[in-house]
């Protein structure tokens, strides 16, 4: 295999690419260096191939020691080796603390997670066929994460050295918690995470595990992010970009116009979410995908009945929408 290429990014700061089995194939971490100790923004996953990439980079770099790990949610291709490079004796571990209670259940203690979100998918909708495999899809996800305990909880605002940098945490909350992206001031360089991609517009799903209202909270958290106006977005995926505000503009119309389509789909007559996510989506073979066609479908009717738009009733046994 061709060794994952070191680029500075910045003075001191090199990204490395390294593999991941879904998205666009890549996930991009950072090494920020001072000469003798390297700090890590996000891990990759605990798979052979990626654990290699990140120990030949830190040879490149002439120091075997990784002394802060900030992660900037815990997904698996972020998160995954978070427990190979941080612990005691280890590197600190730096974390929102709203992505540290998703940890245990996600990847450790999964039975209660899954039965939840079992219950989930059925009262929304989704045929009892289809829903224990959809439940059962986040089992798989486990395999490549290591955990670890962290040694900051991160709220947002924090400045933190990171090599030779300065950067602010930027809570960014939708397609995770707990998401954050890095701003440094000075050089105008935003870590974005998985917050602004430049190809892909991330996940916004509502979710046992996911903020209450995450859609309308990742459009916030877009425009906080644009008013810093970086002169460079450096993403979790795809490369590097100077239009934060076009991007920013971007992905606000695509969620606005799906909002849109929702809204004309959601009749007069109560439907399920799982019902609108197939009329809008289609039927989907792949499972994965269609667990994410429900839970972004969800986001985007819990935005529209926080706003009046839509009605959202409730009883144990199901969740139904109709227009207001
Ligand atoms: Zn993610």
């Amino acid at each position: 295999m061709r060794p994952a290429a070191l680029s500075e990014v910045a003075e001191g700061v090199f990204e490395l690419r390294l593999p991941i089995p879904f998205e666009d194939g890549l996930v991009n971490v950072f090494l920020f260096t001072d000469g003798k100790e390297v700090d890590l923004l996000d891990c990759g996953m605990n798979a052979e191939e990626s654990l290699d990439a990140i120990h030949r980079a830190l040879q490149q770099l002439g120091t075997p020691r990784i002394r802060r790990l900030v992660v900037t949610h815990i997904h698996p291709d972020h998160y995954g080796a978070a427990g190979v490079f941080a612990g005691p004796g280890l590197a600190d571990l730096y974390i929102h603390r709203l992505e540290v209670p998703l940890v245990h259940p996600r990847y450790v203690e999964l039975e209660h997670l899954v039965s939840e979100v079992q219950h989930h998918v059925l009262v929304n909708g989704v045929p009892a066929s289809d829903a224990e495999v959809l439940s059962n899809s986040q089992r798989a996800l486990s395999q490549v994460v290591k955990t670890a305990e962290p040694s900051v909880q991160l709220d947002g605002a924090e400045l933190i050295e990171m090599g030779r940098h300065s950067l602010r945490i930027e809570w960014t909350p939708g397609h995770s918690p707990g998401h954050i992206c890095l701003y440094e001031a000075a050089g105008g360089l935003l870590f974005a995470g998985d917050h602004i991609l430049p190809e892909l517009s991330p996940n916004i799903g509502l979710h046992p595990q996911s903020t209450p209202d995450p859609l309308h909270d990742y459009l916030d958290g877009l425009r906080r992010m644009a008013e810093r106006k970086p002169a460079l977005v450096l993403p979790a995926h795809g490369r590097p970009f100077a239009d934060v505000a076009g991007r920013v503009d971007g992905l606000t119309s695509h969620h606005q116009r799906r909002l849109d389509q929702i809204l004309e789909i959601v009749g007069r007559d109560e439907k399920s979410a799982w019902e609108v996510a197939l009329e809008l989506w289609g039927p989907r073979e792949n499972l994965y995908e269609k667990r994410l066609a429900l839970q972004e479908g969800l986001a985007h009717l819990q935005a529209l009945a926080v706003e009046g738009l839509v009605v959202k009733t409730v009883t144990p046994e199901s969740v139904r929408w109709r227009r207001a």
